[in-house]
């Protein structure tokens, strides 16, 4: 099934403002080859249509994270590597580096980036609950300029996002907004690592007088896209948690979620799957 080689052509512009020049003067020809993780799969399956690829890889100007006031913003070619690493993201956004850790191999860590995981669309990928417990913003950038979308706007369905045929994503920005709030996150696959996730949820909960005050909670592999679970967050919202009121948000959750079956899993495993994390979470929040 390998798909031959030169049929392919890869480009490695010398700055991002060539790149995106590039892609402006045809858009939707050059695709974005980054740290090649995805795309090297598919090409290795023959299932790889597009034929033109720049070579973002080496692109500074897309590298980097930075601490601001109110922002950790990454560059879209931060890799898991890099995000496990960080002091900050340690201290302050434990369910990404959760999901960092959680992906492939330390081979795979090295060299998958953010953005890809991101702009590759899966609804299985395991930063994106984190990214939405996190209200986390995406960047783009074209040579029209650059635009900001709240992650939770980005993707509309399955492999569907908010991202023109000449634009990149060049960061993602992460409020610095959820200290003190307990969290969770919890990736269900078929083996403990190297595996695609049957069912993922992150949650988050700003807890006073025992009571939840705000809360977030998304889910990976239950839906076309990746999902935060607004309908359940407002049963929670004021509530002390207990098991009458896990029930109650565990059949909420059946209503807002749409697993489906396929070759990882079952939509009734995952469903399950769903709700009994949920309520983990919920217990950890009593403790
Ligand atoms: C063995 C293995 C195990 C894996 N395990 C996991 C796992 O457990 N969990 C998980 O979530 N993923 C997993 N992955 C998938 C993959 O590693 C991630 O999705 C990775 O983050 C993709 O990043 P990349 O830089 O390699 O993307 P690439 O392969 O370079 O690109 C992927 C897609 O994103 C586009 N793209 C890349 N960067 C940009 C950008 N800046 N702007 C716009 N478009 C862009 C490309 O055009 C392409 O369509 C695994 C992959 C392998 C090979």
């Amino acid at each position: 099934m390998r798909s031959p080689v030169p049929a392919y052509e890869l480009e490695t512009p010398r700055d991002l403002a060539a790149a995106l020049e590039r892609m402006a003067r045809a858009p939707g020809e050059w695709k974005p080859f980054a740290g090649g993780t995805d795309l090297m799969v598919l090409l290795e399956a023959g299932k790889l249509p597009h034929r033109r690829f720049l070579n973002i890889a080496k692109l500074a100007e897309l590298k980097g994270i930075t601490v601001a006031d109110d922002f950790v913003l990454l560059g879209a070619l931060t890799t898991y590597t890099e995000v496990r690493r960080h002091e900050t993201i340690a201290a302050e956004f434990p369910l990404l580096v959760r999901a960092a850790a959680e992906t492939g191999s330390i081979a795979t860590q090295n060299r998958g980036t953010i953005g890809g995981n991101i702009a590759n669309a899966s609804p299985a990928a395991d930063s994106p609950p984190a990214l939405l417990v996190y209200d986390a913003e995406i960047e783009t950038i074209s040579a029209r300029g650059k635009r900001r979308v709240p992650y939770a706007r980005f993707h509309s369905g399955y492999k569907q996002m908010d991202l023109g045929a000449d634009e990149m994503i060049s960061r993602i920005y992460l409020p610095r907004a959820r200290s003190g709030w307990r969290q969770y996150y919890r990736k269900v696959g078929t083996r403990r690592a190297q595996a695609i996730s049957k069912v993922c949820l992150a949650g988050a909960a700003k807890m006073e007088s025992r009571r939840i005050a705000d809360v977030r909670i998304a889910l990976g592999s239950v839906a076309p896209a990746v999902v935060r679970a607004q309908a359940t967050e407002k049963v929670l919202l004021g509530r002390q948690p207990s098991a009458e009121v896990a029930r109650e948000a565990q059949a909420m959750l059946a209503r807002e979620i749409a697993p489906i079956d396929d070759m990882r899993s079952t939509e009734r495993y995952r469903l399950r799957v769903a709700q009994n994390l949920l309520g983990e979470f919920l217990e950890s929040l009593s403790g």
